[in-house]
């Protein structure tokens, strides 16, 4: 049989053991202590008896007129002893006797009790009677008149005569016993059950703990180690659960500080797996948040920041590098710094994104070159005129007034390419206050018109506006938005040729109105228009008056310092329209 494992029953089960071994051993010795007292009363009683019966039977052997009647006698006091009687005289032979029958013939001596009796005046003996069924108990007295000993008195009882009595009480104790035995193991089964339930419910409430079910809690009950223990427990769940919520928030919060930072931040452990990863790490290297488990070389496929890594795992020491990320549309600096923990080897990886900082560092190179390419063209000219009037030119008046004219014309080149660039400067660094006013779109639009009507009459072309009644001011810098407007004014007459048409309409747009410049001229081809806003784009650079190409650029700037947006929609050969909306004021 295998001994169960649950801890109830071993309790119960040991708890039983010793309760039944107990009251067995307690049982066993009351009985033998009650059975032998009882003997030893009984002993005692047959001795009292016989002496007794040697009172009443002294007169039978003084007197011969009574002797006859001793069978009658022993009768009697058979009866009253409730006892064997048996008397015998000195030589043992039985004179007398209550059991029915004939008196035994032989001489008694040999029995102990008789024996010791005629010689010492009393004698006692135990032994199976004749069929050896019963223990039978003897006591014998001896009958002395005057100084003679005549005979003896025997008294006889079985040891069964006690038995009664001594099973009676077995009974009685057995009963009492198994009661109180039964009592017990229910109380012990109880116990046991009751303190089993507080180990099984602190067992299951640190399964359900160990589940990540932190506020689970185990009721205190039974006895007071139980109770213990199971406060105990819930002591050591509080505080287990105040912990992971305090690196729960702890690791929110550095989560939260990673995921706002700008720089990419990973972290990859000695067995270049990835354990650390943050939006804009993510972001740079496009790749997912769930990159997190998987193996740095798998998920980022960049040769560049694997050696970085590496390097700096062999070297021990923070390495830097430039690197192109996405097919080259992100430039980042990056810093592989060693994380030694332990014995283990991480790598800490931050992603400073350099793209901004190099698009502007390239365009202020492509400005310089730009605006350095725009100034020698005019500056060689001069150069050849002044050289041409050295040379003798300067002697012919006619010749010489045409080169000044024509030097002139440079310089005016020069001073309008140079203001546009200051102007674009201005609005790029934002140095400057915007004068803003409320002005109507109509003073704006009469204010063009009369600066080019004399162009357009001379260009040949027809300028019209289309300006709706009741337009509703707008918030600007007049002087600004009229150099803007003058921009769109100059490229539509550059670009439309004679017999052409320009219309200048204004159009309320809710919180804004909505400015535009339509020419029926040569229109913009599709490749061009993405980049015509850029400065120094010249979409025709073979033409020679084409104009500085930062027009459009500063129209643009303009009006998004003034909060609004530039578009522009335009067909090769049939005309373009550009537009723009300033807020209403
Ligand atoms: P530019 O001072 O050279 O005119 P812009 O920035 O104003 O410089 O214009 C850039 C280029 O866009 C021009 O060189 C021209 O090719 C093209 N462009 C601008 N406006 C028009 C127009 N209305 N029609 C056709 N082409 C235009």
């Amino acid at each position: 049989m295998r001994f169960p494992k649950s801890l109830q029953w071993r309790i119960a089960i040991a708890y039983t053991v010793l309760i039944f071994a107990t009251m067995g051993a307690v049982s066993l010795y009351l009985v033998t202590f009650i059975r032998s007292s009882y003997v030893r009363d009984l002993d005692a009683r047959l001795a009292q008896e016989a002496a007794l019966a040697v009172d009443a039977v002294d007169d039978h052997f003084t007197d011969p007129a009574y002797a006859a009647d001793l069978d009658a006698l022993a009768e009697r006091l058979s009866i009253a002893s409730q006892a064997q009687v048996t008397v015998v005289d000195a030589a043992g032979k039985v004179l007398a006797d209550s059991s029915e029958g004939p008196l035994v013939a032989e001489a008694l001596l040999a029995r102990p009790e008789i024996r010791d009796a005629i010689n010492a005046g009393r004698g006692s003996d135990v032994r199976r009677d004749s069929e050896g069924n019963d223990e039978v108990r003897y006591a014998a007295a001896a009958i002395v008149i005057g100084n003679e000993t005549r005979g003896a008195v025997r008294i006889a009882a079985p040891t069964s005569e006690v038995q009664g009595n001594v099973n009676r009480i077995v009974t009685t104790i057995g009963i009492s016993a198994g009661a109180v035995a039964l009592l017990s193991v229910a109380l012990g089964y109880y116990i046991a059950h009751r303190t089993s339930r507080s180990v099984r419910s602190v067992t299951s409430g640190a399964r359900r703990l160990a589940d990540g079910d932190l506020e689970h809690r185990v009721t205190a009950s039974g006895t007071d180690e139980t109770r213990d223990m199971a406060e105990a427990f819930n002591k050591m769940a509080t505080r287990i659960r105040d912990v992971v919520r305090d690196l729960d928030s702890e690791s929110g919060r550095l989560k939260v500080v990673l995921d706002t930072m700008v720089d990419g931040v990973l972290v990859v452990d000695s067995e270049g797996v990835v354990v650390l990863i943050n939006a804009s790490a993510s972001e740079l290297l496009g790749v997912r948040a769930e990159a997190v488990g998987s193996r740095f070389a798998q998920t980022v496929r960049d040769h560049d920041l694997q050696r970085l890594v590496s390097t700096a795992q062999a070297r021990m020491a923070a390495t830097q590098d430039e690197v192109a990320l996405l097919r080259g549309r992100r430039v980042v600096s990056a810093v592989a710094t060693p994380l030694a923990q332990g014995s283990t080897q991480g790598v800490l990886l931050t992603l400073h994104d350099r793209t901004e900082t190099r698009r502007l560092e390239e365009t202020r190179k492509e400005f310089v070159t730009n605006a350095s390419h725009e100034l020698r063209s005019p500056l060689a000219s001069i150069k050849a005129i002044v050289e041409t009037l050295e040379g003798g030119a300067l002697a012919d008046p006619a010749i010489a007034s045409d080169y000044l004219s024509r030097v002139r014309r440079e310089v005016d080149r020069m001073a309008a390419l140079v203001s546009d660039l200051l102007e674009l400067s201005r609005l790029e660094s934002g140095q400057f206050r915007l004068q803003q006013l409320a002005l109507d779109p109509k003073d704006l639009v009469d204010e063009i018109l009369s600066r080019v009507q004399e162009r357009a009459k001379a260009a040949g072309v027809t300028l019209e506006s289309v300006v709706p009644q009741d337009m509703p001011p707008v918030l600007g810098d007049e002087q600004k938005l009229v150099q803007a407007m003058f921009n769109l004014m100059d490229n539509a007459l550059k670009y439309t040729p004679k017999g052409g048409r320009i219309t200048l309409s204004t159009q309320s747009q809710g919180k804004l109105v909505r400015f535009s410049v339509r020419d029926t001229g040569a229109g913009i081809a599709p490749q061009d228009l993405p980049h015509i806003f850029e400065r120094f784009y010249k979409a025709d650079r073979s033409r020679r008056d084409g104009g500085t190409g930062l027009g459009l650029a500063i129209v643009k700037h303009t009006v998004q310092v003034h909060g609004g947006n530039v578009s522009i929609d335009s067909r090769l050969g049939a005309g373009t329209t550009v537009a723009f909306t300033v807020p209403v004021a």
